[in-house]
């Protein structure tokens, strides 16, 4: 894949994940009508949402959305934000017990009163279709994934698709999370990639990322990695989504796009921004993932196909 040149300008191919995500939804869907067909299974997702925060809801919303257009029967629960440990614990616990339930999600971040360990080790592994439950980490760790948690499965499929050779290549991923940055540094290296992990504490971080034919930024600060972190037609996948509420900022970020950006700003109070500048890594990058349009996409397309697997795997088909 090659950078596009835009009036003489350098320019980044853009990573759609729209294309992507559709592509998986289309797979899932046909996979979902058949099992239908052939067993009579319908997959089934719950989806647990505790309290009252609206990015969550959204979340929410976008997956039991996604469950409607690929054929996933979906069972929301909305718990108060008051919910203890104890009373997720027994809602969790009923839908183990729920031999229609293949799929639980608990929605993340939870109230701070919840131990959310007590909750994502109550999770019967052979519903994890978020892949947090331990035995679902160590396996990845231990290179025998089973499920896989679904933005780092996204990714490695976006680049799968996008002919983007992970085999020998130096990525570095920025962030250790567990939902982000292990897990896709886990698969990036079963895919034998050479990995390094930065975070927080790493030591002149640009001389380390600008080695990377692939960087992932999962960090959580709006665009951090500049154009002089990235290596010349370097990938670059943006997993970060932050909210930007600063017209001026939005003028310095998005370059061509700032007026379309700031007309957003003004419409809904903010406009979304990943962790990379994408102005500066448009000019230096191969191809970048955009936010949004990018790797938010394929972390819903995922949770589908998680699901699936689960109820195709309890029913050992
Ligand atoms: P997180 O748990 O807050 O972890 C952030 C990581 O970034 C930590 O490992 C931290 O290092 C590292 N970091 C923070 N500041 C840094 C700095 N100055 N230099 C280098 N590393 C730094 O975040 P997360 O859950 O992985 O999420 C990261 C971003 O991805 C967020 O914007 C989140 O909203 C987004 N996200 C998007 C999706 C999606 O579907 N698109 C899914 C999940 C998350 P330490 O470990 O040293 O503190």
């Amino acid at each position: 894949m090659t950078a596009m040149m835009v009036s003489g300008v350098q320019r980044a191919e853009v990573l759609d994940g729209k294309v992507v995500a559709d592509a998986i939804k289309r797979e899932v869907a046909s996979e979902v009508r058949h099992l239908k067909e052939t067993r009579g299974v319908t997959p089934t997702l719950a989806a647990v949402l505790v309290g009252d925060d609206p990015a969550s809801a959204v979340y929410v919303r976008n997956k039991v959305r996604a469950c409607e257009e690929v054929g996933i029967a979906s069972r929301k629960f909305g718990l108060a934000d008051s919910t203890s440990t104890d009373e997720l614990f027994r809602v969790v616990t009923e839908l183990n017990r729920d031999d229609d339930v293949d799929g639980i999600l608990v929605q993340l971040p939870l109230p701070k009163q919840i131990d959310d360990s007590v909750i994502i080790e109550a999770i019967d592994p052979a519903k994890d279709v978020d892949a947090f439950h331990p035995t679902n980490v160590g396996l990845l760790a231990m290179g025998k994934p089973r499920f896989v948690p679904c933005t780092p499965a996204g990714i490695i499929d976006l680049l799968d698709r996008n002919r983007i050779e992970i085999a020998g290549a130096n990525a570095c991923v920025v962030g250790r999370s567990q939902i982000v940055g292990r897990p896709v540094a886990s698969l990036l290296l079963q895919r034998h990639a050479t990995v390094t992990i930065c975070h927080s504490k790493t030591r002149d971080l640009p001389s380390v990322t600008r080695q990377a034919d692939i960087l992932v930024a999962a960090i959580g600060r709006p665009a951090f990695i500049r154009g002089d972190f990235i290596k010349s037609g370097a990938t670059v996948i943006d997993v970060g989504v932050n909210r930007l509420t600063d017209p001026n900022q939005a003028r310095q970020f998005f370059g061509a796009e700032a007026d379309k950006r700031i007309g957003a700003i003004t419409e809904k109070g903010y406009t979304l921004v990943g962790d990379v500048h994408p102005a500066e890594a448009d000019l230096v990058a191969g191809n970048r993932t955009p936010v949004p349009g990018g790797v938010g996409l394929l972390t819903v397309a995922m949770l589908m196909k998680n699901t699936l697997q689960a109820a195709k795997w309890r029913r050992n088909l």
